[in-house]
């Protein structure tokens, strides 16, 4: 019951990478590079299960950026002349890539982590990837011209990664979607349907992730612009809940969310946001069993996966360790509290 998770990354020591930013460099290079990331992973590891986290994952310490990462083994992308894009409905620039030729993937693209990640805890794991749409919008396309298409073509590469990522010995896989709650009629059209052919064939436990993005200054500003009622989800979860994809990963804790339209996943798992990533205020463990209690008003408790509202790559090291404390410790009192709803 209540079993936790983190929704993907983690903070990167300042040993490896830049810190408190959201594309950093990495400070070595090469074989020390590589052994630079196991380190931060087997840290990273360890630091979950000591707060008392369930699933772990690898805090995507190998990958500079959630969507570049998957990116550097795709044959087709030109790496070499990125160009300024207004990504997330131009909520923010960034330097993207661009698709110059067919896609195909190089080879494996996160063998390493996913084998890494399994030889070093017993527990359940989680690897996520980039969704089709999101990747869509943070690259420059000038090839295919058309984003279903291109969505589709990233659908098929991740999808040979995610049955690769399944041998490898992964429990759950992660599609993270925040273009889901920018493009909503896209993601109910089409989006969902990227994201299942991406799970396609898959017999582990499969996700989406849809947030409102890490806690930096664009978010920030953008969510204030959102008003009182975020009601994004609305249009995709009904398309989610129609899907064959198993779990769905949310904001709920110190978002505008109405808790209510959790109720439109019937039927699936839903990893609820109990941590707020965009503030540096530790939450206390009654405040995340209050979340876990108001998402018992909407979901089974049976269903409910006690995470992150979104990944935690650009905050402090030291409080996001303390964070994964407290979603534990939460996990925890709202077994004992909500115990006779079981
Ligand atoms: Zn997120």
């Amino acid at each position: 019951m209540f079993e936790t998770a983190i929704a993907g990354s983690l903070p990167k020591p300042s040993w490896l990478a830049e810190t408190q930013k959201l594309w950093p460099q990495w400070k070595v290079e090469g074989l020390e590079l590589t052994q630079a990331k196991k380190d931060a992973t087997l840290l990273w590891i360890k630091a979950q299960e000591d707060a008392g986290v369930d699933i772990i994952g690898d805090g995507e310490q190998s990958r500079q950026h959630f969507v570049h990462g998957f990116l550097e083994q795709v044959e087709g992308i030109d790496f070499e002349h990125k160009v300024k894009m207004g990504i997330r409905d131009n909520r923010y620039d960034a330097m993207v890539p661009q698709v110059v030729a067919a896609l195909k993937l190089k080879g494996r693209v996160h063998a390493m982590e996913a084998q890494f990640l399994r030889a070093h805890t017993t527990k359940k794991i989680k690897f996520t990837l980039p969704g089709p749409m999101t990747i869509v919008d943070t690259v420059a396309d000038n090839f295919y011209g058309d984003k279903i298409k291109l969505a589709m073509a990233f659908a098929e590469l991740l999808n040979q990664e995610a049955l690769a990522l399944q041998a490898d010995g992964v429990d759950i896989i992660q599609f993270d979607e925040p273009a889901f709650n920018v493009y909503m009629k896209d993601a109910a059209d089409w989006g969902v349907k990227a994201v299942e052919r991406a799970a396609q064939g898959l017999t582990c436990t499969t996700a989406v992730h849809i947030c409102y993005g890490y806690g930096i200054k664009a978010n920030d500003d953008w969510k204030e612009k959102l008003g009182d009622e975020w009601r994004q989800y609305e249009t995709v979860f009904p398309a989610l809940a129609k899907s064959s994809i198993q779990q769905v990963s949310l904001e709920c804790y110190h978002s505008h969310v109405p808790p209510h339209l959790m109720k439109l996943l019937e039927g699936k798992d839903v990893m609820v946001g109990v941590i707020d990533v965009a503030s540096d205020t530790v939450e206390t463990p009654e405040q995340v069993a209050d979340t876990i209690g108001k998402a018992l008003e909407y979901v089974p408790f049976n269903r409910i996966f006690p995470c992150t509202n979104c990944g935690m790559a650009p905050m402090d090291r030291e409080i996001a360790r303390r964070k994964l404390e407290a979603l534990a410790q939460g996990a925890a009192l709202a077994r004992q509290r909500y115990a006779q709803k079981a």
